[in-house]
């Protein structure tokens, strides 16, 4: 039969779930943010639009960035902006040209995309880009992580993000079992409930950073990384090089 003791326990027990239903421990939250914050400051990427907040810069530097390599992206970015400052100019130019100036980018769905946006921006918003989600949402070319990224780069919000890097990054360390590509709920939650409160932006940030050069898909700098004492995946191997080293082993 169970006592009183154990009943209070079992209802403890019952409390911590409801209040902390992704099972984010506070110690761990605090160290991953507090490291990752540290890390950045002395490792994060100095990239031309972050030097930035108008929401249109960000906007065209986040549809760059969706399928091309940063450093293909920097010296595009600068063209397209000097060819179209703003909304206004880039709704008033033939979408044929707007490609051009996009080429060699590939993935000619995005200039015009981008396009779009500058028409339905001008037209619905006076050429202002909103910074509601539910608002952002509604543009075509304009999906949960874009509009992460415009509320918290452009507009400061503690918006989440979840792009490859990203979900990497809070797979790794937090859940570590199955595939993150079966797991984006969870995912997206965590992303958002790891944002140190006000720091949306520098958070966002760094969580790509940090994915893009030290928790990378193959190679991850285990030995080295702030993370490595609470890391569920620590030290992450690749399977390709589990399997080589078996091989090795015979
Ligand atoms: S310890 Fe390795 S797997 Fe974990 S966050 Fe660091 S680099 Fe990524």
């Amino acid at each position: 039969m169970p006592t009183i003791s154990d009943s209070r326990t079992s209802s403890k027990r019952r409390k911590k779930r409801w209040k902390n239903p992704l099972g984010l421990d506070a110690s761990q939250k605090r160290r991953f943010q507090t490291r990752l914050l540290k890390w950045y400051k002395k490792y994060g990427r100095d990239l031309p639009w972050r030097k930035t907040s108008d929401p249109y810069h960000i906007l065209v530097s986040e549809v760059m960035l969706q399928q091309t390599q940063v450093d293909r992206v920097i010296p595009k970015y600068q063209e397209f902006l000097d060819r179209y400052p703003s909304f206004e100019e880039l709704a008033d130019a033939p979408v044929s040209d707007v490609k051009k100036t996009w080429y060699p980018l590939g993935y000619n769905i995005r200039p015009e995309r981008l396009h779009g946006i500058a028409c339905e921006t001008v037209e619905r918003y006076g050429g202002r880009l909103p910074s509601d989600a539910e608002e952002l949402l509604s543009f075509k070319g304009i999906g949960r992580y874009t509009a992460g990224a415009i509320r918290s780069f452009a507009f400061n919000e503690d918006a989440p993000i979840l792009d490859t890097n990203v979900s990497r990054v809070i797979h790794r360390v937090f859940m570590a079992k199955g595939n993150p590509k079966t797991q984006k709920p969870k995912l997206w939650q965590l992303s958002e409930a790891l944002i140190p409160r006000g720091k949306g932006y520098d958070f966002n940030q760094a969580i790509m950073d940090f994915g893009a050069t030290c928790c990378t898909a193959r190679n991850p700098s285990c030995r080295k990384c702030p993370m490595k004492s609470f890391c569920r995946s620590y030290p992450f191997e690749h399977k390709s090089r589990k399997v080589a080293v078996r091989h090795e082993g015979r």
